[in-house]
């Protein structure tokens, strides 16, 4: 069989994969892979750095790159058929990932040189690579007897499972609800955009009058401007009970199931909880100093969530005779109250962010702040027509990445945004190999009247997103496990979160934010007024954040044995975060995708964490220009090419100077006054 995946490529042979192309050439990689880890074990040289440790970081590359391709596919683009595939491939993969790090040849050989460390006069990198090559095994039972080496492979084979049911789970439940409008009247309140393409759907399913999804681009605008409260009510309801409707798609066991296997394998490897294993890889490092970082937090936003709270409800109360204040208020009356206090209506701004402009303003950020030039081109195999493909060059002209960005929702796209590669940066042999990097979003799709036409929110997710992708696109180290993104968890968003700070300058909105049919620049007074609503309920959403956080600490940070009820386990971690009344009908846990399918357990807590930081370093560009060139590249230079080849706090002081501090992200979001 001819297979593409099988052959030398260096782009993704995207137009030449066909499915049945997938399980061989993953098996055909595992056998390779195999054969060079082989190879290690069984050199019969003194085990050394280079041709123990750089060997084993090298191998398995061509695994790397089709996995990659075949994950990233089923994220994107998946299908009933790609999704069969993973529930495939996915044991295999984790059994071939334990037998390695459950290979005792090849952890002797690593234990000789981690032993010999101090002789070996290695550099940082170095160094770093052997600590964490080390500890990979440890912490994955190198030291285990082996019938507990065997439970931990049978925990790891239903850990993946159970997580891509969990996320099948969720995508059906997405993809099965609809609400079918077919009176005008239900629409009222919602923009035409919205309306139409409202109207597209349906037509396009064959249906009379207007389709509303759980989609986001469906789902935000109705919650927030549709003024029937039964429908919003019944759409919230849909959304909040995904994975808890006791049907065949139900995720109430698996979240058990994942808990307490988690907890299993963090006791058998001998810590006191899942949040301890994971934490001790993290700059924040204990469940306790997770906690009261969190409670920190709470502290100082909840005064301020309260009297939010109180603001929207008098305000529902006067509009509309609101009595009790619901969820599916939320939205609503928030963009309403926030319309009347600054009049800014996501309507009104939309039109200053056509996507085209946007992207060409985030690369003219990446321009002026790191030197870089984005070159559309046509030539690059695409999985999707609606995938755009650049070239990215540095000032000397020297290639830099290739990136991928696809933007639009589709029946095969899971929900959300998210930044990932089809190939990683690293040298060997003195050769530099580039990434290609990805941006995958669901952002507003064009209509056959107005083109794609983004809220202020999607605008910052396109720049988040971007600034994943410049630490991967900037990546400048030798080992391909400490390349780019490959850095600690609670440190990992900071390069995203930073590159939100430019769409409120003045400064950046100058260079792209041109009305899409006037041209005309946005006008001044909604810059301002961007900038003062920036903080508007900042309280309540760091309620929120934090409320998610610690739910996250509640099933990871403790013995989860005795959980026999999902729900009211959940409410119980929401006690002192919860503004609004709790509806039974709804679960976060359920669908809470981030830490019971991603990689976020134990971890969510590492977007405030991150906050901090971006707002510290944020706060260092705006003292010296938010184009400052010399701050930019030291940014670029401790930061961004250093990926994880030190720990998160040395390259940050490097950088910054100091340790970072609380104060910015509280300042930033008016919590207190400077
Ligand atoms: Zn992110």
């Amino acid at each position: 069989m001819n297979n593409p995946l099988l052959e030398p490529f260096d782009q993704a042979p995207f137009s030449k994969i066909k499915n049945e192309h997938f399980h061989p050439a993953i098996t055909n990689a595992i056998d390779l892979a195999k054969k060079e880890i082989d190879a290690i074990v069984y050199n019969t040289d003194t085990p050394t750095f280079e041709n123990t440790i750089a060997a084993l970081d090298y191998s398995g590359y061509q695994l790397d790159r089709v996995s990659s391709i075949f994950f990233n596919l089923n994220s994107a683009e998946t299908n009933e058929a790609i999704q069969k595939i993973a529930q495939e491939v996915s044991p295999l993969l984790s059994e071939f990932s334990n037998d390695i790090t459950l290979n005792e040849g090849l952890f002797k050989k690593i234990k000789s040189v981690y032993e010999q460390k101090d002789a070996l006069g290695l550099s940082t990198e170095e160094e770093t690579l052997l600590n964490k090559r080390y500890k990979s095994f440890s912490r994955n039972g190198a030291n285990l007897p082996n019938d507990k080496k065997q439970r931990l492979r049978e925990i790891d084979t239903q850990l993946a499972k159970l997580k891509l049911t969990f996320g099948e789970n969720l995508l059906a439940e997405t993809n099965a609800f609809e609400m079918h409008l077919t009176n005008q009247e239900d629409l009222n309140g919602l923009p035409d955009g919205a309306k139409e393409a409202a109207s597209q759907l349906a037509k396009s399913k064959n249906k009379e009058g207007w389709l509303i999804t759980l989609d986001y681009p469906s789902y935000i605008p109705f919650m927030k401007y549709a003024s029937n409260r039964e429908l919003r009510k019944e759409l919230a309801l849909a959304f909040g009970s995904k994975g808890f409707k006791g049907n065949s798609l139900d995720n109430q066991e698996n979240v058990l199931a994942i808990a307490k296997l988690r907890h299993e394998r963090a006791n058998l490897l001998g810590y006191k909880t899942h949040a301890d294993f994971v934490l001790e890889e993290r700059m924040a490092e204990k469940p306790e100093k997770v906690i009261s970082f969190l409670n920190e937090l709470q502290e100082k936003a909840k005064p301020a969530a309260i009297k939010e709270f109180k603001q929207l409800e008098d305000f529902a109360k006067e509009l509309d005779g609101i009595g009790q204040l619901e969820k599916w208020d939320n939205s609503y009356y928030s963009e309403k109250l926030k319309q009347k206090l600054f009049s800014l209506d996501d309507e009104l701004l939309k039109p200053y962010f056509k996507l085209e402009n946007v992207i060409d303003g985030v690369f003219k950020v990446a321009e002026k702040l790191f030197g870089l030039q984005f070159k559309e081109v046509f030539n690059v195999d695409k999985y999707h027509e609606e995938v755009k493909t650049f070239e990215v060059y540095d000032e000397d002209q020297n290639f830099v990445s290739l990136f991928y960005a696809d933007f639009h929702p589709r029946s095969g796209k899971r929900g959300g945004a998210w930044m990932t590669s089809f190939k990683s940066q690293f040298r060997k042999n003195g050769e530099e190999y580039r990434p290609h990097v990805s941006n995958v979003c669901n952002f507003t799709p064009s209509t056959p009247t107005k083109p794609s036409l983004l809220t202020f929110n999607e605008v910052t997710t396109l720049f988040h997103e971007f600034g994943h992708g410049l630490h991967g696109m900037l990546a400048d180290t030798i080992y391909p496990s400490l390349s780019g993104t490959s850095v600690y968890w609670d440190f990992v968003e900071l390069p995203s979160q930073i590159l939100e700070n430019w769409c409120y300058e003045k400064e950046t909105l100058e260079l792209f934010a041109k009305h899409y049919d006037t041209g005309e620049l946005i006008p001044m007074d909604l810059i301002q007024k961007i900038k003062d609503s920036a903080s508007f309920q900042e309280g309540m959403a760091t309620l929120r954040q934090i409320s998610f956080a610690k739910l996250d600490m509640a099933w990871h940070s403790n013995d989860p044995t005795p959980i026999t009820n999902v729900k009211s386990f959940e409410k119980e971690s929401f006690e002192g975060t919860n503004l609004f009344p709790d509806t039974p009908q709804t679960c976060m846990s359920t669908a809470f995708a981030h830490i019971f399918q991603g990689g976020y357990s134990s971890g969510y807590y590492s977007y405030k964490w991150a906050e901090v930081l971006d707002a510290d370093a944020f706060a260092y560009f705006k003292e010296h220009g938010i184009f400052n060139k010399v701050i930019a590249k030291d940014f670029k230079y401790h930061v961004l090419s250093k990926g994880g080849t030190e720990k998160p706090m040395i390259l940050y002081k490097r950088f910054r100077g100091t340790e970072p501090k609380i104060s910015a992200l509280l300042e930033r979001g008016g919590l207190i006054t400077a």
